[in-house]
């Protein structure tokens, strides 16, 4: 018999196992139950799949979401191996098709939906009871509290397998628990004595950024146009701004389409599909895009709205990078979204929950507002603790100093001064700064200190500005627009009776991960062949390959199948039924440019992974 490690080499073509994968799979081999709590991406599902081909009978997989079993059972048979999935989507003949298969236990993985499982007086139970099962998955575990998120009524049922089948092995699997859910979970599933893994939920190859808030469509089209060939999401808050945006990014020659929950499912489901595959590589949504998005290489998640929890704000980030690749989460940050969101906070007749939604938000303000390493304050909000700092997020990648910033407080507060306390933070920036716009009115344009701020960039004040009003020697006050005003604080400041002292910020020191120089035009091309193949066999083009594994080709660029096997993502299958394809691209390459192989630099994925 092969061991777990033999598989994950010879049919999933991965090095080795991650974080406790491997520990996770002996249990289940023991036939002991487990429960595991895993981020977005971490592996999860290997921690049922390994097993199920070691295991003599068919693995039972409940999942919540029929996108996301056709999904995994196309993954699946891309690696060559036997799986199924049944749910209404299905006719009865393809239906009638696989009882057979399961019959005559030719059926490795069977993935079904909880109300497939249980309906009809547990007639498929009865069925079930005839075949050789030897273990029951639970996905998205968390689908069975309604202390979690995503709270599924039919999930509940799931709490009679235990009691159907005692014998057979429970894996229980989730993204997202806190300890409430989690308590819950173990309960209502009745796993007996179970194995807890819990991993960390931390995410190193997201980057995480804030940026304030001004002009957002410019600040979105600054990053889109350094990242072209990148697949990303961008959340807004309501379906018509996400109508909007994607219009705008389309007519500026992106390729965007909107998702929110105003649109009918056939376009959904249209839109959806297109970006799964990559034939767009935008998706504006509102928060009702996501669940259940498998794909792999979504390189940015950009909020253009505030998210309402540090909850929903880890989720939605977390479907960057699910290959490990870098990947971007950035975040367009302004007070006025939290004064927006707060008439959103209150739930009717709720005071307790109103309260709890309000302090869930002000705490998501505060992750925006804070000086402190942004992936540490994630972690220590899900009660986990993090190093100072993770040198992989904006605050950790600028250097801070603090100035004597006296006379810079003082040019601004003399600005609001002058400007009587009557306008808004960026009319404020604009004035200190000379702007020859029409916005600022003539009678401003002869004032003494209109310009005195010309030689600071526009992005400085703004950040002075804010660091002033933490301070308290200015205030905004208004809601929808508001303005700037003095403070009782701003006029010793102005007599220069008290010193001011802001933080100087430096630009990046580095980038994060540095990444291994590639070949980036192979790289492109060996995505266009991964195109031609998905949409030859008719599947999303990250199950093909993810963009982790494109990226080592361009990387090491193997000249032999003896070395393209050395590529992380080469099972036995796919050498045998890609291999030859990209070689040949690669080979193509490498010739025209006199290149060669590079594949003695690759090291064991595991220790690029420990790094971090
Ligand atoms: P999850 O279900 O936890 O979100 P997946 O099971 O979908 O995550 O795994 C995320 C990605 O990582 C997949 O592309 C998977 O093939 C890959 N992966 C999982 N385990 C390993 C491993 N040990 N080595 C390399 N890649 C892995
Ligand atoms: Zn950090």
């Amino acid at each position: 018999m092969q061991t777990p490690i033999q598989i994950l080499k010879t049919k999933f073509g991965y090095e080795s196992f991650r974080f406790n994968q491997e520990e996770i799979i002996k249990t289940v081999l023991q036939k002991r139950d487990a429960f595991v709590l895993m981020p977005t991406g971490g592996g999860k599902s290997l921690c049922y799949q390994i097993p199920a081909l070691l295991f003599d009978g068919v693995t039972v997989v409940i999942s919540p979401l029929i996108a996301l079993m056709k999904d995994q059972v196309d993954a699946l048979r891309l690696y060559g191996i036997a799986a199924a999935y049944l749910n209404s989507s299905l006719d009865s003949e393809e239906i009638c098709d696989i009882y057979k298969q399961l019959n005559k236990n030719e059926i490795k993985l069977l993935y079904i939906s909880p109300e497939r499982l249980l309906n009809n007086n547990q007639q498929f139970m009865v069925f079930l009871r005839d075949l050789k099962i030897s273990l029951f998955a639970i996905d998205e575990a968390h689908c069975i509290s309604h202390w979690g998120h995503d709270f599924r009524p039919e999930y509940r049922m799931l709490s009679s397998i235990k009691k159907e089948f005692p014998e057979v092995p429970t894996i229980a699997l989730t993204a997202t628990a806190d300890k409430l859910t989690r308590d819950d979970i173990l309960k209502k599933l009745q796993l007996k004595n179970p194995s807890i893994f819990v991993s960390s939920f931390n995410r190193p190859n997201i980057h995480y950024s804030v940026e304030p808030k001004r002009k957002m469509y410019e600040q979105i089209i600054s990053y889109l146009n350094k990242h072209r060939n990148d697949s990303g999401i961008i959340y807004v808050l309501s379906r018509n701004s996400a109508e909007k945006l994607a219009e705008k990014l389309k007519s500026d020659g992106f390729s965007a389409k909107p998702y929110h929950a105003g649109l009918n499912n056939e376009k959904r489901k249209k839109h959806q599909e297109l970006f799964v595959k990559d034939q767009i590589k935008i998706m504006v949504a509102t928060i009702a895009f996501g669940m259940g998005i498998n794909k792999s290489n979504v390189r940015f998640v950009i909020h253009a709205d505030l998210p309402k929890n540090i909850e929903s704000y880890y989720q939605e980030t977390g479907r960057a990078g699910r290959d490990g690749l870098k990947s971007d989460a950035i975040l367009y940050y302004s007070g006025g979204d939290v004064v927006k969101l707060k008439k959103f906070a209150i739930v009717e007749d709720n005071p307790e929950q109103t309260r709890v939604m309000l302090r869930k938000l002000s705490q998501m303000a505060s992750l925006c507002e804070t000086n402190v390493c942004r992936r540490g304050a994630i972690l220590n909000y899900f009660g986990e603790e993090a190093p100072e700092q993770c040198g992989n997020c904006d605050v950790c990648l600028t250097s801070r100093e603090k100035f004597d910033g006296t006379v810079i407080a003082q040019k601004a507060l003399s600005a609001v001064a002058r400007l009587e306390n009557r306008y808004g933070l960026t009319y404020v920036v604009d004035f200190l700064r000379g702007s020859k716009s029409e916005r600022i009115c003539e009678n401003h344009k002869r004032l003494k200190t209109y310009g005195i701020g010309k030689d600071i960039p526009k992005e400085e004040w703004f950040r002075y500005l804010k660091d002033l009003i933490s301070f308290n020697y200015l205030k905004q006050i208004g809601s929808e627009y508001p303005i700037l005003t003095l403070t009782e604080k701003s006029r010793d400041v102005l007599l220069g009776k008290e010193k001011v002292f802001l933080v100087k910020i430096a630009a990046k020191i580095e980038t994060a991960l540095s990444e291994k120089a590639y070949e980036h035009e192979l790289f492109d091309k060996l995505k266009i062949t991964r195109i031609e193949l998905a949409q030859k066999e008719n599947v999303p083009a990250y199950l093909i390959f993810s963009d982790a594994t494109l990226l080592e080709m361009a990387t090491y660029l193997p000249q032999t199948m003896e070395e393209i096997r050395k590529i992380s993502g080469f099972g036995d299958i796919k050498l045998a039924r890609y291999g030859k394809i990209f070689l040949k691209d690669i080979v193509n390459y490498c010739v025209k440019r006199k290149l060669v192989s590079k594949i003695i630099e690759k090291i064991p994925k595991r220790e690029h992974k420990q790094k971090l």
